[in-house]
């Protein structure tokens, strides 16, 4: 059991618009996502969709929030800019933050990696093995040492990132691209993780792999009960701090330098 506080994040556009998405996902991408970490312990899951007021991340919601997983594609463009600062600061506070698939194009993952994010795709029904890169990570807790989805979209380097931090899956296709498939990043007091599968034509979060990787996950991303972050602000402009008074006394200086700071 998990006390952990996860809210899980999505579009929730294709399900309800095209009828083959809707009846893979009968209740929402987002739906099968909560009900997977629920499996594994997580009791206090909520979701959040981008029609919902303030797209259901309230600052009320983030605050309550430890971990908050993201699954967009269709309409990155229509998430305000107001909602990505807020979770952008929240990211930099402590809140884990688990991008999912085609969010790798979602303003909040462009926001904090401050690359482009794209890659290459292909939708052939390929099969996809992911192997892990890490093994003693504690994403890759309870896993053999690869596991495969018997068809997927591709995804396929080069993947416009930063270094990842921790690599902790790198995928083979069947087609013969490879892909950086579970990357670990820390943004402030923040832990982000990429993960790639998760196109909505396949029922990828229903995988019992993929399940057992978002879980850990989440424990992963978890805030750290250390130092706050010195520079949090809801509206994303954050304050620096005059340290006008210092720890130990400073001699005085005969300098004549303007102080314009
Ligand atoms: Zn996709």
């Amino acid at each position: 059991m998990s006390n952990l506080r996860v809210t899980v994040w999505n579009e929730f556009r294709h399900e309800k618009e095209n009828e083959f998405i809707g009846g893979l996902y009968p209740n929402g991408i987002h739906g099968a996502i909560a009900e997977g970490l629920r499996e594994h312990g997580f009791e206090h899951v909520r979701t959040a969709t981008l029609d919902e007021a303030e797209h259901g991340l309230t600052e009320e919601v983030l605050a309550e929030t430890d971990v908050l997983t993201w699954w967009g594609h269709k309409a990155h463009g229509q998430v305000s800019d107001e909602i990505v600062a807020r979770v952008q600061a929240r990211v930099l506070q402590g809140m884990g933050l688990i991008v999912l698939h085609s969010g790798h194009a979602s303003k909040i993952f462009q926001k904090l990696m401050g690359t482009t994010c794209m890659l290459r795709w292909r939708e052939a029904d390929e099969r996809e093995r992911l192997w892990v890169v890490a093994p003693g990570h504690p994403i890759a807790q309870g896993l053999d040492p690869y596991f495969e989805l018997p068809e997927v979209e591709m995804y396929g380097e080069f993947f416009d990132i930063p270094q990842p931090e921790q690599l902790v899956f790198v995928s083979w296709f069947e087609g013969g691209n490879v892909f950086r498939s579970g990357c670990c990043f820390s943004r402030g007091n923040g832990k982000i993780f990429y993960f790639r599968p998760g196109h909505e034509t396949y029922p990828i979060y229903f995988d019992a792999n993929v399940r057992r990787v978002l879980a850990n996950a989440v424990r992963w991303a978890a805030p750290v009960a250390g130092p706050e972050f010195p520079y949090y602000s809801a509206n994303g402009r954050f304050p620096a701090i005059n340290e006008k008074q210092s720890l130990e006394p400073i001699a005085r200086k005969e300098s004549k330098r303007a102080r314009i700071g």
